[in-house]
């Protein structure tokens, strides 16, 4: 007879549940400290843990972007062996950005006009909230101002820097991927020992950074919690409330686009199992809910397609970069609501031609949104004083938008991820293989 302990069964709680336990913790622990209101004790502890804890997160992944960025597109440029590929991936790319990005923005149209929530709202509430954020309104109205010029020409010299190590300071995506583009291509022409060499040792700079993005996703599920507790706990509850209707309609508009537009596309076109995309796209999701950031973002959702869905580097390096910077539905969708919400509310009637100015307008723009919390706010002003609507307006908008925030974002990284996945489809890669392969952590 053997008395031997029955050996306990270990409990296995994968990193994205532990990641979404956290977030779910976070919020609550949020919504407490929103109703318990500032006092000594919650600010202390906010200040000096969670806070700290959120930022260290943020930085952590914003320290990864420009070397990783930098580094896996000279090695994915040189690994797709030639310009005229590239080009050919650049095309595809553009548009399912702008399939995806005009089926936001439509669905965000017929929600608002369908529902017309800005037509309950009083003048007196626009008021009192303009009051409440005179400062941030008269800051972003002058934001506003430079967006028209920034696209154009401004984008020229966005695009060719003069200077790449301070645009690398600056994280200027569009200018890391127009540089390494160039030192990847150059590198592929000289075709020699040397230059050879240089690619390898841009394969270890990428393949470092991915390690370290591993490192920091360990640490997500507390990070990710300090973060809802910062955010949920300045949430402005009473005024949500009030704008409750235009809430759902943003709400309503990002759930029809990411469980319907990308349930189809995933399904009918990329042909793989959507609910094995839920899944393994969840630190993705966490990370750009938590943050509001997608270009903080970035380096999980590269780290997630490769290891998770096992898309080239070459792709996720061209792609995810491009995409967190220029494509936005989310955001779109969210633009497209919001303005004519706001042209509700002033009785500003748009024409069916300011409708499509609008449609243009918000796909032209959405490239200039800088992938940061709020970042679009000073971009959907600049569209609104083009078509004639009240930019104060802007303020009712203000003290609900840290939640729409998330959920835009959330939907913007989904939107990239599944473009890298459309693409490597367009390449010929064998997703649902990878899939039954590749066991996740
Ligand atoms: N927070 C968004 C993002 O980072 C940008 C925005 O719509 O404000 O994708």
């Amino acid at each position: 007879m053997t008395n031997a302990k029955p050996k306990k069964r270990k409990i296995v709680v994968h990193v994205s549940t532990k990641i979404l336990i956290g977030l779910v913790v976070g919020a609550i622990i949020g919504y407490a400290f929103n109703v318990w209101g500032p006092n000594p004790v919650r600010d202390a502890i906010m200040g000096n843990i969670t806070k700290p804890m959120g930022d260290a997160f943020l930085q952590a992944l914003r320290l990864v972007i420009v070397p990783l960025v930098f580094a896996s597109l000279i090695t994915g440029v040189a690994n797709l062996g030639s310009v005229e590929h590239l080009g050919r991936l650049g095309w595809r790319l553009g548009a399912y950005y702008l399939a995806t990005t005009m089926a936001a923005v439509l669905i965000g149209q017929f929600l608002i006009q369908t529902i017309k929530p800005g037509e309950g709202i009083s003048k007196d509430l626009v008021m009192q909230a303009q009051g409440n954020f005179s400062e941030k309104v008269s800051t972003l109205t002058d934001k506003s101002k430079n967006v028209k010029s920034s696209l154009w020409p401004g984008i020229v010299t966005t695009i060719i820097p003069r200077n790449i190590v301070k645009e690398m300071s600056k994280s200027n995506m569009l200018a890391i991927i127009f540089t390494s583009i160039l030192f990847g291509v150059a590198l592929l022409s000289l075709n020699n020992k040397d230059s050879i060499m240089a690619i390898h040792f841009f394969q270890a700079v990428t393949d470092a950074s991915i390690k370290i993005v591993g490192w920091i996703m360990k640490t997500a599920p507390y990070a990710v919690a300090a973060l809802m507790i910062n955010a949920v706990s300045s949430f402005g509850f009473d005024i949500m409330q009030k704008v409750g209707i235009y809430i759902f309609v943003v709400i309503a508009g990002y759930l029809l686009h990411f469980f319907g537009t990308y349930t189809l596309i995933l399904k009918y076109v990329i042909k793989i199992p959507v609910l094995e995309f839920y899944k393994r796209i969840r630190p993705v999701l966490v990370t750009a809910f938590s943050t509001s950031s997608s270009s903080a973002t970035m380096p999980t959702t590269m780290r997630t397609l490769e290891k998770n869905f096992g898309v080239p580097e070459s792709l996720v390096s061209f792609s995810i970069p491009l995409g967190a910077t220029v494509n936005m539905d989310g955001t779109a969708l969210f633009e497209a609501v919001a303005a004519l919400f706001i042209a509700q509310i002033f009785g500003v009637e748009i024409s069916l031609m300011g409708q499509f100015s609008l449609v243009f307008l918000i796909i032209l723009t959405s490239i200039g949104v800088a992938g940061v919390p709020g970042g679009s706010i000073p971009v959907l002003m600049s569209a609104m004083a083009t078509l004639g609507i009240p930019v104060e307006g802007i303020a009712i908008v203000l003290g609900v938008d840290r939640l729409l925030d998330m959920g835009r974002t959330l939907v913007n990284v989904t939107g990239d991820a599944t473009a890298a996945l459309f693409l490597a489809k367009t390449e010929n890669i064998d997703l649902q293989q990878n899939l039954k392969d590749i066991v996740i952590d």
